[in-house]
């Protein structure tokens, strides 16, 4: 504006006298032109021509001084308006320049200040006179000046050129400026400076800003685990998070921009376990953005994702520049929700556990009131509802007095301890109103579980119902007492008892063991109908002399008795009172106070009744099927022993007689035996007195008349002397083997060792004789037998044993003893001829031998001898032999029993 008026107003001031000498030319030129003609046209009278012409002269200078009036006057007026609205624009110039915010600086084109605003100076703390001596290289620090200063070509061209860079204040210190520098008309620098401390401060705010917000996005938000959309206010995807990429398995970079009601239609949707609800919930808040939303969902594994379960939770964006947007946040929530699972099974495993268990489990809290109760303590107490029960039952307060004693285990259960007690209750006198009748039989344990906070702790009671088990163990019990009862029976019948005895017997075991008021037996005999009582036991009174029972077709056979009798089953009476069946012996036996009985038949074998077993009760009803059964097999216990009694008695009377018969043959036969043993003895014993004689004459005729008798009759003569030799070995054994059979013999210790030395002494000329060896070996223990004939018995062992081995081998014998439990077996081992096994037991019967005379003499005795010496102390004998590898023979005698 100041430029333009500046360079205008030298033409302007040239152009107005050149417009007004032209305007005066042209007017004046075109009247001189046509004024003359035009009057000469309108008069053609050259006086009044003239004088018209006067006038016209006049009327051309008025005009055009007129004329020139008006132009020149317009001319000055325009001309000093001008010049006052050129001074009106300095004066604002001058103004804008001193008021201005900006520091304004003039300088020279070598630098040098000419003029600054108030600004200028307030900014750099300079007056005006001390910027006007300064350059402005004085202001600018070193570094800036190249870019800050003497761009002069562009300015020449009139550019404006804006740089920042700093200047020095006068005390020093550094200011940020904003410079935009021109080149003015006059040739003159403008240099506007704009403090821009303020705005530099801003910007770095702003840069703070930024940093922060990126970081809270790339740091903070962007690695959150919560996932996060930021939706425009279109719904548009702005910004996703990297857990939301993960849990919905996106792209981020597929999805930012995406309209999201699109992308949860096309694709979220489907990752979840319920799409369509997912779906619902979420396009509804866009419909409505004016409300938080928050659902829990749960994300179904893919090879993208894993499976999760996500907390929705969104709120519409109100402010900034997604207004109108909305915020939706995924917290992973699955951990909890795994939690949570486990929690709700073992709960769920919890309460059907408890609820369902067989047992019944209460609670009782720290003041004893119930606080929980299980079905089967609900079935217990006896009630429906819960509530009657749980928050009201209170053990000290509803226990009743019988219960009274059971607090103190309570107590007990509080004190730490797990208390264990069996409880029988009679449910006729208890309060609860349970099915149960009779007596409930209950396994209770009680023990202390925490309670929160308070000082004592809760008592859990379980309560196991055993009256099943009880039942079934009294059950048990009473079958093991039968059994036995049955056992006893059977050893008694089964032992040495008559008839009498055995059915008294069944009758006592039948009261006693039922606790009945009498029981007694009828048999039944060939011949008649009627049932004849045996026994009884128990309170009779006469009342089998009172009755008379048959087991035929009439009225009175069609009692118990007679039926049980008929059909071989056991007959049940259980109300004499009223049973028509019983009315002939009614009387007499309510008068015995009997009100129930049973009649029971004695089965023998499958279907052989030999009677009947009666039995009788105080208490009507008392023959159960049970007890039926256990009497009807005391009833076939007793027909058994019944049979075994009578077969018993039979049996006894003919061994009787047998015995009879028997102590007589046997006198007769000791008789003849005691003859013909003293027979074979004195015979034998009288046939030694002939035989010495024969045998003195033979000797006699050898020593007197050797010389009268030829070879042969010496020959005789020796054989008769040899002949009679062996006949008196012969009776002499026999009388031995004889005296053996007859003689009592006194058992005591003997001393083997003593026995074997003394038979080799007495066998010492023969053993010499032979060259035989004897090998004994000690020890040789004591053995109960009889001392003379143990000699006997060792020394005919011994003499075989040298005796019966090839003449060319020297016998070797060996002796030695060996315990064998009760008993001591003396052993005589030999190396001779040996005996086969066919022949071992032969040769122990006397004159038995195996060989003939010529080659072992010996008369076939002596092993009859041992056998029955050894017998008749007691003991055994025996060999063991092969042919020709020698023989062992042993006897056993019974060992001395020590006294300790
Ligand atoms: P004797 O010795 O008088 O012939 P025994 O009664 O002692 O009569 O013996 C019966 C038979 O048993 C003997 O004839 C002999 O054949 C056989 N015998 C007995 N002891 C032995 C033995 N130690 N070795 C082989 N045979 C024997």
């Amino acid at each position: 504006m100041n430029n333009t008026s500046s360079t205008q107003a030298p033409s302007e001031g040239l152009y107005a006298p050149l417009k007004i000498t032209a305007i005066y030319t042209l007017i004046g030129g075109l009247w001189i032109l046509f004024s003359d003609r035009l009057l000469a046209a309108l008069v053609s009278d050259p006086e009044t021509l003239t004088r018209l012409q006067t006038f016209k002269g006049w009327f051309y200078v008025i005009v055009t001084a007129w004329l020139l009036y008006v132009l020149v006057q317009r001319s000055t007026t325009a001309i000093w308006r001008s010049g006052q609205a050129l001074r009106e624009s300095e004066e604002r110039c001058r103004a804008l320049f001193e008021q201005a915010s900006d520091g304004i600086f003039i300088a020279d084109l070598q630098g040098n200040y000419l003029d600054v605003n108030t600004s200028g100076c307030r900014m750099l703390g300079y007056s005006r006179e001390e910027i006007s001596q300064l350059n402005i290289r004085d202001l600018i620090p070193a570094e800036d000046q190249a870019t800050a200063l003497l761009r002069l070509d562009e300015l020449h061209a009139g550019n404006t050129i804006i740089s920042e860079c700093q200047l020095r204040r006068k005390d020093g210190t550094l200011i940020p400026v904003e410079i935009s520098a021109k080149m003015l008309a006059d040739g003159r620098l403008q240099e506007i400076v704009r403090d821009i401390t303020e705005r530099k401060q801003a910007e770095e705010a702003l840069r703070e800003s930024e940093a922060r917000y990126r970081s809270l996005t790339n740091d903070v938000l962007d690695s959150s685990a919560v996932g996060i959309f930021i939706l425009d206010s279109d719904f548009r995807i702005v910004w996703v998070n990297q857990a939301m990429e993960r849990y919905f398995g996106l792209r981020r970079d597929e999805v930012i921009g995406k309209d999201k009601r699109q992308l949860i239609r096309e694709r979220i949707k489907e990752i979840f376990e319920e799409p369509e609800r997912f779906a619902q919930k979420v396009l509804a808040t866009y419909e409505d953005n004016t409300y938080i939303e928050n659902f829990e969902c749960h994300v179904l594994p893919d090879g993208e994702r894993e499976e999760r379960w996500l907390e929705h939770w969104s709120q519409p964006i109100r402010s900034g520049l997604y207004e109108g947007g909305r915020i939706e946040h995924y917290y992973d929530i699955t951990e909890r929700k795994r939690a949570e699972e486990a929690l709700r099974k073992s709960e769920l495993m919890f309460q059907s556990l408890i609820g369902r268990a067989p047992f019944s489990i209460w609670v009782c809290d720290e003041e004893g009131t119930v606080t929980f109760a299980n079905q089967a303590a609900l079935d217990l107490f006896g009630v429906t509802d819960p509530t009657q029960i749980i928050g009201r039952y209170n053990i000290y307060r509803d226990t009743t007095e019988d219960e009274k004693p059971l607090l103190a285990y309570f107590e007990r259960a509080w004190a730490g301890e797990v208390v264990r007690y069996r409880q029988d209750l009679d449910m006729t006198t208890v309060k609860y109103e349970t099915a149960c009748r009779g007596t409930l039989h209950l396994y209770s344990t009680l023990f202390a579980i925490p309670s929160d906070g308070s000082q004592r702790s809760n008592i859990v009671v379980v309560q196991e119902d055993i009256t099943e088990r009880v039942k079934a163990e009294d059950a048990l019990r009473q079958k093991v007492k039968d059994l036995a009862a049955l056992y006893a029976a059977s050893q008694v019948f089964l032992g040495p008892i008559d008839v009498k005895t055995t059915l008294e017997t069944a009758c006592r075991l039948a009261v006693e063991h039922f606790g009945l008021k009498m029981a007694w037996v009828g048999l039944i005999v060939e011949g008649d109908y009627e049932v004849h009582p045996a026994a009884a036991y128990g309170f009779e009174d006469g009342y089998l002399d009172s009755i008379r029972v048959t087991w035929d077709d009439s009225p009175a056979g069609h009692g118990p008795t007679g039926t049980a009798i008929r059909t071989a089953q056991a007959v049940p009476m259980n109300r004499i009172d009223t049973d028509p069946a019983y009315k002939p012996w009614r009387a007499a036996a309510m008068a015995r106070g009997y009100r129930s009985s049973a009649a029971l038949p004695l089965l023998y074998g499958e279907a052989e009744v030999l009677g009947v077993l009666n039995v009788y009760s105080a208490e009507p009803d008392y023959f159960t099927p049970d007890r039926l059964q256990v009497l009807q097999s005391l009833a076939n216990l007793a027909a058994l022993g019944l049979q075994k009694a009578r077969l018993r008695e039979q049996e006894q009377r003919y061994a009787a007689e047998l015995e009879q018969r028997v102590a007589e043959r046997t006198a007769e036969l000791g008789e003849v035996n005691a003859e013909l043993e003293s027979f074979a003895y004195s015979v034998s014993h009288d046939l030694r007195a002939p035989l010495r004689a024969m045998q003195g004459f033979a000797q006699a005729l050898l020593e007197d008349y050797a010389d009268r008798l030829d070879p042969i009759g010496q020959e005789y003569a020796h054989r008769i002397v040899a002949a009679a030799g062996h006949m008196d070995t012969l009776i002499r054994d026999l009388l031995s083997y004889s005296r053996l059979s007859r003689a009592a013999l006194h058992l005591q210790p003997v001393s083997l060792a003593s026995v074997v030395a003394d038979v080799l002494t007495q066998l010492e000329g023969e053993l010499r004789k032979r060259e035989a060896q004897v090998t004994v070996e000690e020890p040789l223990p004591q053995v109960v037998g009889h001392y003379a004939t143990l000699i006997q018995v060792v020394g005919n062992l011994l003499t075989n044993a040298v005796k019966f081995v090839r003449p060319e081998i020297q016998p070797q014998v060996r002796v030695w003893a060996e315990e064998r439990e009760e008993w001591i077996r003396l052993w005589v081992e030999d190396n001779g001829i040996g005996i086969a096994p066919e022949h071992q037991e032969r040769i122990f019967r006397v004159f038995e031998r195996l060989h003939g005379i010529e080659a072992y003499p010996g008369t076939g005795i002596g092993l009859a001898i041992v056998r029955k010496g050894v017998e008749r102390m007691g003991g055994r004998v025996g060999v063991e032999s092969e042919p020709n590898r020698g023989s062992r023979f042993w006897v056993e005698l019974p060992k001395v029993k020590s006294k300790a």
